[in-house]
């Protein structure tokens, strides 16, 4: 699954907007993915302009 580093992450969105699971979501202003429905393809990784999201096989 993906997690986010939140130090890295600016809240910009554009992974919630374009994630096909609609796995990632904003709760109380900080970004997470739902590791139950994330189905690992890394779209978020690739847009993120932070590098924020990262692969994490917890
Ligand atoms: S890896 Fe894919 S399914 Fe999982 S949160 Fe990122 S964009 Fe969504
Ligand atoms: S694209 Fe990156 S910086 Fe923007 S909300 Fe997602 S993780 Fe955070």
């Amino acid at each position: 699954m993906v997690k986010i580093d939140v130090s890295l992450c600016v809240v910009c969105g554009g992974c919630i907007d374009l994630c096909p699971k609609i796995s990632i979501k904003m709760v109380d202003d900080t970004v997470v993915v739902d590791p139950e429905t994330c189905s690992g393809c890394n779209i978020c990784v690739q847009v993120c302009p932070m590098n924020a999201p990262y692969v994490c096989d917890d």
